[in-house]
């Protein structure tokens, strides 16, 4: 596709559709090249939309479209998950419900663990859509949509304990960038060279901001 087809953001303020502070924390420092003055849903007040979408992509849309339409602002939102092959793409959208009201995601990877008992196919991948919604006047709204991926092949026992999630079961691909060491094991620097979000971002800087 042709970058100019693409909206520019134009610089001024940004709502970051989230209320968790570690994602608003990674975005902001992901777009601080680029003139935005950064704001969050949770400082605003604003509500959480229910993630009613069927793919990531649409739980991104609905979450930038309601924070842009609140604040009146553009808004950009993600949403992002561990895609199973061998269970029909589970936990996929799911991935944050797998580890319960606790956030406990020893819980959700040994529950991966269990389901994939006696499957050969261990492959799975992490996805992550970006969505950017500007809001335009009564006139509805333009949204701007990129996802990113990175495959790789889930281990047992869990290894390492950086980052967070399903890290410390996932080894990315060769072909993607990946070697023995799991995203757990992983210095942030190095997961963040390859990660579905930097690849998303990468996209949205691209067409967006670039
Ligand atoms: P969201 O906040 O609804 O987008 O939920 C994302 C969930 O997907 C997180 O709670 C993690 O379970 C999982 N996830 C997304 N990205 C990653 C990652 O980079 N590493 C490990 N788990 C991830």
């Amino acid at each position: 596709m042709n970058a100019r087809t693409h909206r520019h953001f134009e610089g001024g303020r940004l709502v970051i559709a989230s209320h968790n502070p570690g994602k608003v924390r990674e975005i902001a420092d992901l777009l601080q090249p680029f003139g935005a003055e950064v704001t969050s849903a949770a400082d605003l007040g604003l509500p959480e939309p229910i993630e009613t979408g069927a793919t990531f992509a649409e739980n991104a849309e609905l979450k930038a479209r309601a924070a842009a339409e609140a604040s009146g602002m553009p808004a950009l939102a993600d949403d992002s998950g561990l895609v199973v092959a061998a269970l029909a793409g589970q936990p996929g959208i799911h991935s944050a419900r797998w580890a319960g009201p606790d956030k406990d995601f020893q819980a959700a990877m040994q529950k991966v663990e269990d389901e994939l008992k006696d499957k050969d196919d261990r492959r799975a991948h992490f996805a992550c859509a970006l969505a950017l919604c500007w809001p335009d006047d009564g006139q509805g709204v333009h949204l701007e949509t990129f996802e990113g991926f990175v495959h790789g092949t889930l281990v047992w026992p869990p290894r390492g304990s950086n980052g967070f999630g399903y890290d410390p079961v996932f080894v990315a691909d060769r072909a993607d960038g990946g070697h023995d060491l799991t995203f757990g094991e992983m210095d942030a620097a190095e997961k963040h060279k390859i990660s579905h979000r930097a690849r998303a971002f990468g996209k949205l800087v691209d067409a967006c901001f670039g």
